[in-house]
């Protein structure tokens, strides 16, 4: 079983801008591709999972999320590192698009996109990391047994002046690549 690192994608690998529903609003972080080549480096696999309400909303088109994780793909892999796998939640329970708009398993802080990955890649929890610049990506994780770790980019400066009594973060870093730094420093 491998370890891994589980990534939000908006926020946290790319600019958090509302709902991205066009690729010309995609803004790579400037650290993102070498913080996850250095993960892949250490063994670590590395997961996007990400909340995609915008789906459930009408807002985002479901074939963009697609577009949008090759695109993202594709920059990794330019640079020397990989994303393992790539799962979204599309639901929203008040959503406006009928087949998405339920209540669901895998809308983080549940852990459903989590548990789906690591069934299908054969990943230990145990040891892995939940990164992101929510309380839910960091409650994603802890529910799991993952660590958890924001992030102070994205919304994560908001988040952090709301702590959530029964959330726990293993650490919070100011972005990506601090928080790569913090995982292969415990070693
Ligand atoms: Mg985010
Ligand atoms: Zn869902």
């Amino acid at each position: 079983m491998r370890r891994a690192v589980f990534l939000d994608r908006d926020g946290t690998i790319v600019e958090e801008a509302g709902y991205l529903e066009r690729l010309d609003r995609m803004v790579f972080y400037p650290y993102s591709v070498d913080a996850i080549r250095a993960l892949n480096r250490a063994g670590f696999a590395v997961v996007v999972i990400t909340n995609q309400a915008g789906i459930a909303r009408g807002i985002v088109r479901e074939s963009f999320v697609g577009e949008a994780h090759r695109h993202i793909a594709a920059r990794v892999e330019a640079g020397g590192g990989r994303i393992d796998g790539f799962y979204y939640c599309p639901h929203y329970a008040t959503g406006t698009v009928k087949e998405f708009a339920r209540d669901c398993d895998c809308r983080k802080p549940q852990p459903g996109m989590l548990r789906k990955a690591a069934a299908d890649l054969d990943l230990d929890l145990s040891q892995s990391f939940a990164v992101g610049d929510r309380w839910h990506d960091v409650g994603a994780g802890t529910a799991v047994g993952a660590r958890g770790i924001l992030l102070r980019t994205g919304l994560g400066r908001r988040e952090e002046a709301s702590p959530q009594p029964d959330v726990q973060p293993a650490a919070i870093v100011d972005d990506l690549a601090a928080a790569a730094a913090w995982i292969l420093e415990q070693r």
